[in-house]
């Protein structure tokens, strides 16, 4: 015996006149005194039932006890449906199965929330996922992000990549979060952290012979969650021996492009334009620029030298934004808020309304070559950035993308993906101490091999992210391979050869036994599936995910541990503050 003949969803005319066995969930059950109707359900779609006392008095008495989300199923002959019950809208709507033998397989309790209920409280959907990936929605995106999935491993496999997989268990990776450690019976005060990605595993693996690795792998970052992040990710880890950057580039548009075709979707044009990281700070005030819309930021520092605006003339660096938009008094003290936000101490602006005319506080200072620099069309507003260069390109960064989002200019239904290349190798933190920008495995440029350790600013790195519409998908870089350039790195850090050695001991020796140049890249896998799928939150395509708080809804881990397994693995748990 089977189940069933056929899926919810593939039942049509052809099958009218033949018998069938159908199973799935009971999506609605509508009793119209005497006949009752079923909608069942499963992965493919939806059919109808109709039970008919006079034709099935036993599955008319069973129909009586079905409630949504039972699941059945039912055997009975296929038959056109009157014209005037035809469901234009469902690809089953012009059939319907009248039942003689219905089984109830599986009973529910009362559901916590129905599938088709909007403005469901989240944590309650997680509690339940299992109801909640019943809905086509999840549905979709699942099957979405196998579709994906399965044509990302095809390229791969096409191109010479071989999946290796690399331990989740393994030291510390400075990928820049904290770690997830677990604790070792065996080795009782001891800990493994979990992966924050493979990065140190796949280059051992090109030192190892292994020429192209690649991995969906799952990656762990103790990092507060957003919409983009949760504790466990997963990336497209890749990794390729004597590489140049031009070839690992072109891997991720193959997948990328191989993805949306995966889905028959029109793919962007290769190759993905590039930008360089100066370029974008200055050109959009941030290192993952949406590219769907202008707005670009100008510079007016040489303009406005000796300008009789003081707040002009005392800044290392005066730039601007023109907004297609004559805003009023209301809603540029609102954008002067958004600046405040982005770190500015106010927002001079020029508006030139729709009939020419300048409405401007600032105007009365501006030299007619000042004023002919911002010259904008009608109906539209200079909006000015004055003071240190980072702070005016974060300030300005962020007033476009709020023009793009208040304005809707980002909205043009286009997918822009592009690279930045060329980024800085070393950034200075606040307490004025060097450190990597992303990681300190990124090798300088071709040719830079010594740099002054105690100031590195400048050493240009060969590093690079992939953007879509303004999200930053991923990053990767071509690696150092050789063991000196590695050790001048972790010193230019202020890590001792002490330090260096005790955690890095293990790579260092191995670019000391034969390393090729390399490089590689990992792409923020839910993220990228998140997006095709039109989705803000990468939850809504990852099974089982995380709440805000850290917990999980459904199993209710995290948990405390009793204090014997405590003891074994030779840790104890300080009072949590609350519990105190
Ligand atoms: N390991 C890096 C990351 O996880 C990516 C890479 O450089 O390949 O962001």
């Amino acid at each position: 015996m089977s189940w069933r003949d056929l899926l919810c969803g593939e039942l049509r005319t052809e099958h009218i006149g033949t018998r069938v066995t159908v199973a799935g969930w009971t999506d609605t059950r509508r009793d119209h005194g005497g006949l009752v109707f079923i909608d069942l359900r499963d992965h493919t779609g939806k059919l109808q039932l109709v039970i008919n006392p006079e034709r099935a008095a036993e599955a008319a008495g069973t129909a009586h006890e079905i409630r949504n989300e039972f699941v059945l199923q039912a055997e009975g002959e296929v038959v056109a449906r009157a014209p005037e019950a035809v469901n234009p809208g469902l690809p089953t709507g012009e059939v319907e199965i009248q039942v003689d033998r219905v089984t109830i397989l599986s009973r529910s309790t009362p559901l916590p929330f129905q599938l088709d209920e909007e403005n469901v409280d989240e944590t309650l959907r997680l509690k339940y996922r299992w109801l909640d990936l019943r809905r086509d929605r999840m549905q979709r995106n699942f099957r979405l992000s196998h579709t994906v999935i399965s044509a990302i491993r095809r390229t791969m496999d096409d191109l010479g990549f071989i999946d290796v997989w690399t331990p989740s268990m393994t030291r510390g990776t400075p990928e820049g979060a904290r770690d997830f450690l677990t604790p070792v019976r065996l080795q009782p005060g001891r800990f493994f952290a979990l992966a924050q990605s493979p990065q140190l595993f796949k280059q051992l693996c090109m030192v190892g012979g292994i020429d192209r690795y690649y991995q969906i792998a799952t990656c762990w970052r103790d990092e507060d969650l957003r919409a983009d992040r949760q504790f466990e990710f997963r990336q497209l880890d890749l990794e390729l021996a004597f590489a140049e950057q031009q070839e690992v580039l072109d891997v991720l548009e193959a997948c990328v492009v191989a993805s949306f075709e995966a889905l028959g979707r029109t793919a962007p044009s290769r190759p993905f334009p590039r930008l360089t990281y100066p370029e974008a700070m200055a050109r959009f005030g941030t290192d993952k620029p949406d590219l769907r819309f202008g707005v670009e930021i100008q510079d007016a520092t040489e303009v406005t030298r000796g300008s009789e605006f003081g707040v002009f003339s005392g800044a290392p660096c005066v730039r601007f934004v023109v907004a297609p938009r004559a805003f009023s008094r209301t809603e540029l003290a609102r954008l002067e808020e958004v600046a405040k936000e982005w770190g500015a101490k106010g927002l001079a602006y020029i508006v030139v309304d729709e009939s020419g005319e300048v409405r401007s506080p600032i105007a009365k200072f501006l030299s007619e070559r000042e004023l002919a620099a911002f010259s904008a069309e009608p109906g539209s507003t200079v909006l000015f950035g004055a003071g240190a260069e980072e702070v005016v390109a974060r300030v300005l960064g962020g007033l476009r993308l709020h023009l793009g989002r208040e304005l809707e200019l980002m909205e043009t239904g286009e997918e822009l993906f592009h690279w930045v290349v060329d980024f800085p190798l070393f950034e200075q933190e606040d307490d004025g101490r060097w450190t990597f920008t992303h990681h300190p495995f990124t090798a300088p440029v071709a040719g830079v091999e010594e740099w002054d350790e105690a100031n590195p600013a400048g050493v240009q790195g060969q590093h690079y992210d992939l953007i879509w519409n303004g999200w930053e998908l991923g990053s990767g870089s071509i690696r150092i391979h050789d063991v000196e350039v590695q050790q001048r790195v972790f010193r230019t850090m202020g890590l001792s050869e002490e330090e260096a050695q005790s955690k890095f001991g293990f790579l260092l020796e191995a670019l000391a036994m034969g390393a090729p140049p390399h490089g590689g890249f990992a792409m923020g896998i839910d993220r990228f599936i998140a997006r095709i799928a039109g989705e803000a939150d990468i939850r809504q395509v990852i099974a089982f995910p995380k709440i805000a708080s850290g917990a999980d809804p459904l199993t209710g881990a995290p948990t405390p541990m009793p204090a014997e397994v405590l003891r074994e693995l030779g840790i104890a748990a300080l009072p949590r503050p609350d519990d105190a």
